[in-house]
């Protein structure tokens, strides 16, 4: 079942076009690797469906009961967020604000989906503990948790695994896969680990300067684009 359809998406940063005629949809189940070089628009495209930024041209349509304000989003992370001064509850509540609107207090049923995903990622203990106390690893979690109380539909990761180590990472990408395959939530995600994501994607969508490409992993992988850009990543030219 069709969730979300992008088309002809371009996005301008002060009339200097950054992400140039996009074209994908994401169905019920899909678990799209979104690939490109650094700069080719990737989190700018994220941002762009979320509603985040201004779209130049095209359309991003919303299908069935799939809304944009239930879509999951687990954003880049920078240095002054990892010191978020604020509880883990807290931040994983933050997740329920599309649903909480002016209301200047959390229901009893936001509470519960907040813990409920906590304990869902094996992280229900730390509800009380300082957010920027955590391992890098703890807080993808927590910031997982805060995204799935925003869906049950629909998640759009942006390098969720950057900075964490080779455990964290591994254990990150398993959650991940859970999540899709058995909770069958669509997952969307812009990764660096080209290989590693690859392994459980069932789409690409590959950015470049011209446009892209978008179809299965499989098509990808024979495609001159997929060959090229794995090759300069298994040699370390391409983070
Ligand atoms: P990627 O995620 O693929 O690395 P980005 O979407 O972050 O790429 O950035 C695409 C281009 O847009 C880059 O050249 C970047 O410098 C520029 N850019 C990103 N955010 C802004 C912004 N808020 N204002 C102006 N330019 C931006």
């Amino acid at each position: 079942m069709l969730q979300v359809s992008v088309e002809h998406v371009s996005i301008a940063y002060e009339r200097t076009t950054v992400l140039k005629d996009i074209s994908f949809s994401v169905e019920e189940g899909d678990y799209i690797c979104v690939l490109g070089e650094n700069g080719s628009g990737k989190s700018t495209l994220l941002k762009g469906i979320l509603g985040l930024v201004p779209l130049q041209e095209g359309t991003v349509s919303f299908h069935g009961e799939t809304e944009r304000t239930h879509v999951g989003y687990l954003p880049q992370q920078t240095q002054t967020q990892k010191d978020f001064p604020a509880s883990v509850m807290e931040v994983v509540l933050s997740g329920c604000l599309n649903s909480k609107g002016k209301r200047p207090f959390y229901l009893r049923k936001e509470r519960e989906t907040a813990l409920y995903n906590l304990k869902r990622l094996g992280i229900g203990e730390l509800k009380k503990k300082s957010y920027r106390n955590l391992s890098g690893g703890q807080q993808q979690r927590v910031l997982l948790a805060r995204a799935l109380c925003a869906t049950d539909k629909i998640i759009f990761l942006d390098e969720p695994i950057s900075g964490l180590d080779p455990v964290a990472t591994s254990e990150f990408y398993q959650l991940i896969e859970q999540l899709n395959k058995e909770n069958h939530i669509s997952v969307v995600m812009v990764s660096h680990d080209v290989g590693t994501a690859l392994k459980s994607a069932n789409k690409v969508l590959h950015i470049t300067r011209e446009g892209c490409f978008f179809g299965s992993k499989e098509e990808y992988l024979q495609s001159g684009l997929g060959a090229e850009f794995l090759h300069a990543w298994n040699g370390g030219e391409t983070k």
